[in-house]
């Protein structure tokens, strides 16, 4: 018996329903974050200074900075639901984008988007700097 990967219709429409449930997600937080920006930029401009002396200014733009942060991290997750629902389609989803194997089932359930094994997950990335881990 062979473990690991998705053979069955079954587990890549468990995994296409929870990936467009994250997916909708994703989507609901980016236009969440999206509103919180435009309020912070509304409440700016009905200030009417544009003046780096103050104070309010600077709360503002660190506000911002925030927002745009987190926008950007609701992108990239969306940006990689998209590709695994693409993967989906195109039947390459569950394989590993690194090595080509198969990613475990288990690995998927938790993370549906996820585009490498756990191996090449846990793997430290070339040119990384990280540090090692005990073991
Ligand atoms: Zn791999």
């Amino acid at each position: 018996m062979s473990d690991g990967g998705l053979n069955g219709a079954r587990e890549l429409l468990e995994a296409l329903e929870l990936l467009e449930a994250e997916r909708a997600e994703a989507t609901a937080a980016i236009s969440a974050l999206m509103r919180d920006f435009d309020g912070i930029v509304d409440s700016a401009s009905g200030v009417g200074t544009d003046d780096e002396h103050d104070p309010e200014g600077a709360t503002i733009a660190f506000e911002r900075a925030q927002v745009a942060a987190l926008l950007e991290q609701a992108r990239g997750r969306l940006a990689d639901l998209d590709l695994a629902l693409a993967r989906i389609e195109d039947g390459s989803y569950g394989s590993c984008e690194r090595c080509g194997q198969p990613i475990t089932a288990e690995r998927l359930t938790a993370r549906p988007a996820a585009r490498t094994c756990i191996r090449c997950a846990v793997r430290p990335g070339r040119g990384s700097g990280r540090a090692r881990g005990p073991g």
